[in-house]
């Protein structure tokens, strides 16, 4: 099944591992075949580097599936394991990655979500992806899981990231599951509970004083120091292997359907990496027959708080201006999204669009998948619902056609955002009392 390194882009792979220094083309990440430029093309061998020599551009992983034979690769994927795993033959791990201690995310709920769709008027069915159901209750871990298959390959002992909570969690499991060292960096100042669900995996866990970007900018200099020599920064030298674990979402949501692509899909946006891997995954399974080849249309959403690609979007403009995040979507918080000109791109090619909901309808919405579906979803959830909702209202998503929207995180995570919502009445403990309050 896995022929690799044959025509084509393979075989430029191995011309230029031979004209440098690299001897990364020795490592076994299964279909991977190079690193391709995002924006000049150019293709490198396989290895810990994110960006373009030539143009600094972003590299992302190129692959080799001309040997498979579209039905044995989707019995192949049917008879694998319920997480990612079952379709390693489509990512950048080894052919016996199931076999490894990971912590094997995904095959998360796609819920036909019925009661939502007759609130919202959808008729052509409505349902929700949680990934609130994977091991750290965040999509993270699906990403994270890729990334330590790479850090295994080339050889690093120790899994690091920046973050704001989330990613900390997501890597402080995989680390200790898959056996590497963690030290993660976050802000010295985030919320208790979002340092305790960090720390508890063991893992060191280290305050920087100073803001996220203060975060960043400490650990791009570690990598670059031989402090950092060994160390894999999930989502800087790691990041092309790391993106593509949200590719699995677009293969689930798909096989989910029975094999079908949905005609929307409504995708949060932080870096906007999700939406371009979502998108690329879908034109994959099109390319491999595995699906049919019809339209399909995805639509970005924001908080309106940090709405740098939806305010781009409605401009009509293909650069994105920065903004400084002030919203309770804290995990969509980023003023500065690197992949937001590929957002709009892939908006506009598929018929999608942008838009942002308040921190009151991101609030709304939380409450309402929550009483309609018992999805309980942090705010990032919110947005997307609430956004759906919107784009519905104002006639650009279509309510009779099939919907996908995207939960990428467990409420639990965001408790803060509901706090108003309490006890309905207090009681005395007798049947008078229950009365006078209209219980009964
Ligand atoms: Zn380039």
């Amino acid at each position: 099944m896995r022929k690799m390194r044959r025509k084509g882009l393979a075989s430029m792979a191995v011309q230029t591992a031979e004209t440098t220094t690299n001897s990364a083309n020795t490592v076994d990440l299964g279909p991977a075949a190079a690193l391709s430029c995002r924006e000049c093309g150019h293709q490198v061998p396989l290895g810990p580097v994110f960006a373009c020599e030539e143009c600094f551009g972003p590299l992302e992983i190129a692959y080799d599936f001309s040997a498979y034979d579209t039905e044995e690769l989707r019995r192949r994927i049917e008879a694998g394991p319920a997480n990612i795993w079952r379709y390693a033959p489509l990512l950048p791990v080894p052919a016996d990655v199931a076999d490894k201690p990971n912590i094997n995310p995904g095959w998360t709920k796609l819920v036909k979500a019925d009661n939502l769709a007759r609130e919202l008027g959808v008729t052509g069915g409505l349902y929700v992806k949680d990934d609130s159901g994977n091991p750290t209750h965040s999509f993270k871990d699906r990403v994270v899981a890729q990334a330590i298959e790479a850090a295994r390959a080339f050889g690093f002992t120790t899994l690091s990231c920046s973050s704001t909570g989330n990613l900390a969690g997501a890597v402080g499991a995989a680390a200790a599951r898959a056996g590497f060292r963690s030290c993660v960096f976050i802000p010295h100042d985030l919320e208790q509970g979002k340092v305790v669900m960090a720390a508890v995996y063991g893992g060191e866990l280290v305050g920087i004083e100073g803001n996220y970007d203060d975060v960043n900018r400490f650990c791009s200099e570690l990598i670059g120091d031989p402090a950092g020599e060994g160390w894999g920064f999930v989502n800087v030298n790691l990041r092309p292997y790391y993106a593509e674990g949200s590719k699995t979402l677009a293969y689930e949501i798909c096989e989910q359907l029975g094999w079908r692509l949905p005609d929307q899909l409504v995708v949060p946006i932080a870096s906007g990496s999700q939406l371009t891997k979502i998108d690329k995954g879908l034109k994959e399974l099109i390319a491999l027959g595995l699906v049919e080849d019809r339209p399909y249309k995805i639509f970005g959403a924001q908080a309106k708080g940090c709405s740098p690609v939806s305010t781009a979007y409605k401009a009509g403009h293909d650069v994105v201006r920065p903004q400084k995040p002030d919203t309770i979507a804290k995990s969509l918080a980023i003023g500065n999204p690197a992949d937001g000109p590929y957002v709009l791109d892939i908006a506009r090619r598929t018929g999608g669009a942008v838009e942002d909901v308040t921190d009151e309808q991101v609030v709304d919405a939380i409450k309402l998948l929550a009483r309609t579906e018992g999805i309980f979803a942090e705010t990032a959830g919110g947005v997307t619902v609430g956004v759906t909702k919107k784009l519905i209202d104002e006639g650009v998503l279509d309510p009779s056609l099939t919907t996908v929207v995207l939960n990428t995180g467990d409420g639990l995570k965001t408790l803060d955002a509901v706090a108003g919502t309490g006890l309905t009445a207090t009681i005395r403990p007798n049947l008078d009392s229950f009365r006078e309050a209209g219980l009964a």
